[in-house]
């Protein structure tokens, strides 16, 4: 603890000056214990009772926080609309992760996600990766807040990902009704028709690939690729229809 104490110090006087001197007084290092590592360590205590020294912004104490993503297991009440008797996967299988992601407006945002419990990892790390690149994402609500209604949460653009429904087009059970599928940024990237047509608003000038802007998934891009390494399948891979916000374990 204090050890601790002493190496907080060391890091608060090199970057903030003033009004921390009564801690350094009490932090004495520990005897016996090995030396704090080779932290800005050259700057004397007195350094922070100086308060002229301008301020040294350094990345890791101005920049975003790191990508940090938390699963946990999701309570049937969070789920009012999105999960029912009869679906595919008992909810108890379900896990909601909680992550940061890089939004559209430059800055670090917390979003959820629920998908089923084995595909927890391959989310977290594409996720991870997805922030690290700074690659934007609108928002990222449990399809629950449109009361499961997926027309309603792709027109907020919302990125999702369980929900116990038939496929578009189809009585069967969606990927999405196994928490196995995402569909990342829905706006700009569109389900669109063998025929070119598309069901939202805004949503025919994102229609054509490949194409750039903000959120725009491609074939063979980086997004593509980090799924793929996880074993998740592109929807804009698929013949005739084209799903290019799907993202789905295994494809389908
Ligand atoms: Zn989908």
């Amino acid at each position: 603890m204090k050890r601790a104490a002493a190496i907080a110090f060391v890091v608060l006087a090199s970057v903030s000056c003033g009004a921390t001197e009564p801690v350094a007084s009490s932090a004495p290092t520990t005897p016996g214990s090995p030396a704090p590592s080779p932290a800005p360590s050259s700057v004397p205590p007195s350094t922070a009772t100086t308060p002229a020294s301008p301020r040294t912004p350094s990345p890791t104490r101005t920049g975003p926080p790191a990508f940090s993503a938390k699963v946990t297991k999701i309570s049937r009440d969070r789920l009012p609309y999105s999960w029912r008797p009869g679906c595919p996967v008992p909810y108890q299988d379900l896990r909601l992760v909680t992550m940061t992601y890089w939004g559209f407006d430059d800055k670090p945002h917390t979003g959820e996600l629920v998908v089923r419990d084995t595909v927890t990892d391959d989310v977290v790390t594409v996720f991870r990766k997805l922030y690290d690149w700074r690659w934007p994402i609108r928002q990222m609500k449990l399809v629950d807040a449109y009361k499961a209604d997926d027309y309603a949460s792709i027109d907020a653009d919302n990125t999702s990902a369980f929900n116990c429904r038939r496929a578009t087009g189809s009585s069967s059970w969606s990927k999405h009704s196994y928490g196995q599928a995402i569909d990342l940024n829905p706006l700009e990237n569109p389900y669109v028709t063998a025929d070119g047509g598309t069901a939202h608003k805004n949503a025919k000038k994102y229609a054509s690939r490949p194409m750039s802007g903000k959120g725009v998934i491609n074939a063979g891009d980086k997004v593509v690729k980090a799924f793929a390494n996880v074993g998740w399948e592109w929807g804009g891979y698929w013949s005739g229809t084209k799903d290019y916000q799907h993202f789905s374990k295994g494809g389908g």
